[in-house]
């Protein structure tokens, strides 16, 4: 049997986390048995439908790189092939044509309240001669239950589940006005498609015993079901924009790599030995639903924060160089030019250790782009005194002779600090403040081999002067 799952959104608003993970499992479960994976936007709720959401889907998943092996299929293209099914059932007998108005279906529900039943249809129609039907009335179409037994699933995740059959009613598969609902759409789809194995949340399990009765009367093969926990926030409740950010652009937007996403949302709600850091392809060859946990998982945003950084550090520094440029040009309001994209570039090793996220990285990085004057904050602007300003003068003259480059760089420094009797640290800390604005940096001689002689020695004159004016204006006139 070839392995066949879909992911089934509806678009009805962004793709948050939930929905990533439910998609990621999914796609690596067809690729761990070397199946397919397809997408299905269950559109069918007009009304409910959001402008943009579709896209918005589709590039959140292309971001994540959980690609459908096939190009998407639309729900509401199939509703001609949703009712002829339906209108089968009626015909082999296994369904029905009801004709209660919704007022009176909404009093059969208050009336069974009021009795103390549960609120079901009382299943009128079931055995009424459709002859009896009110003429001009369409009437919708419901599937006839058993109402002995019971209906059990065994689920991949949760294990045996079950229901008594007399717990469910006579479900509505085709309304009056001949669209499907979504119980009835999504069986008909999923054997269409050739489903082999279904992985959604478990708020859909009660919705699978219906749909199980649906493959039983159409005596199609049910699919094997997997029904994956809801992801909760750190107070244990349904994870929501209250606990922050949980559309998957969003956390695009925040400078989250998708391989990092990724691998949280994996390890979110599935376990391998210790592993925590995973790349796709390595989870692709081990990932199985037997490791998926039956608790709900609680979003730990510090975790994925942390992540993060580790992806991040882990990064080709050209992709790291690209995903920064376009962000520094937010920060400064013009696109940095070739010698910023050359400094970055030099620079990327020492600042991609810094950072934990593509937004923490271009904080960090805006100074290689800022034109003098730089902006400081207080810490480095409190050492840039007279007479550290005085040293960095002294030690420009030092470095008149010396290569271009970190160790010669640092080297010189070196002795600079000895032949006047200093630390190191006593040049280093006011170059950095210099140089970058602040007081946390790559190496410091990292940055002056990246900057290059000229604009090192335009930053540290632009000090100089700096202190100079705020000395003069302190004392007055
Ligand atoms: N369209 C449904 C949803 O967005 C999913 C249906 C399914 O996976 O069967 O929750």
């Amino acid at each position: 049997m070839t392995v066949v799952t879909r992911f089934a959104p509806s678009p009805t608003g962004f793709l948050h986390v939930g929905g990533a993970r439910t998609a990621l499992y999914n796609w690596l479960f067809a690729r761990r048995h070397g199946g397919k994976f397809l997408l299905r936007i269950e559109d069918t709720d007009t009304a409910r439908e959001v402008p943009g959401a579709v896209e918005q889907i589709l590039e959140s998943l292309a971001w994540l790189g959980i690609t459908p092996d096939e190009p998407p299929l639309f729900q509401r293209q199939r509703e001609a092939r949703h009712a002829e099914v339906a209108r089968a059932l009626v015909a082999a007998g296994k369904a029905y044509y009801a004709y209660e108005t919704a007022e009176e279906l909404q009093a059969m529900r208050e009336r069974a309240l009021k009795e103390g039943r549960p609120p079901r249809y009382d299943g009128a129609w079931r055995d009424r001669d459709p002859a009896e039907a009110p003429p001009g009335v369409p009437g919708a179409i419901r599937l006839k239950v058993p109402r002995e037994g019971e209906t059990v699933v065994e689920d991949l995740v949760q294990g045996t589940v079950r229901v008594a059959n007399s717990e469910l009613d006579d479900m509505i598969i085709l309304r009056s006005d001949g669209r499907p609902t979504y119980l009835h759409a999504v069986v008909v789809d999923d054997h269409d498609m050739g489903i082999t194995h279904v992985i959604r949340g478990d708020d859909h399990l009660t919705n699978t015993f219906r749909q199980c009765q649906l493959y039983d009367a159409l005596g199609w093969q049910r699919p094997a079901f997997a029904h994956i926990p809801l992801i909760h926030g750190q107070d244990g409740t349904k994870l929501s924009k209250r606990h922050g950010a949980v559309s998957v652009l969003e956390f695009r937007d925040q400078g989250y790599l998708p391989e990092a996403v990724a691998n949280y949302l994996l390890r979110l709600g599935w376990g391998h030995g210790d592993i925590e850091v995973i790349g796709m392809d390595e989870a692709a060859a081990i990932f199985d639903l037997s490791d998926v946990g039956r608790g709900a998982a609680r979003f730990d945003y510090a975790k994925l924060l942390h992540l993060n950084g580790v992806w991040l550090r882990r990064a080709d520094d050209e992709r790291l160089v690209a995903e920064t440029l376009p962000r520094l040009e937010r920060r400064l309001g013009a696109p940095p030019g070739a010698e910023v994209a050359a400094r970055l570039r030099v620079l990327m090793p020492g600042l991609k250790e810094r950072a934990r996220t593509l937004e923490e990285l271009a904080d960090s990085a805006v100074f290689l782009a800022h034109p003098v004057p730089l902006p400081f904050d207080p810490k480095a602007e409190a050492l840039l005194t007279p007479a550290s300003c005085a040293a960095l003068g002294a030690l420009l003259e030092a470095w008149r002779d010396t290569a271009w480059e970190p160790g010669p760089l640092e080297q010189a420094a070196r002795a600079f600090a000895e032949s006047k009797g200093i630390k190191l640290k006593d040049v280093a800390m006011p170059l950095r403040a210099a140089l970058t604005g602040m007081t946390t940096s790559p190496p410091i001689f990292d940055v002056a081999a990246a900057l290059g002689p000229a604009e090192t020695r335009v930053r540290v004159e632009a000090a100089i002067e700096r202190a100079g004016r705020l000395a003069a204006s302190a004392v007055g006139p």
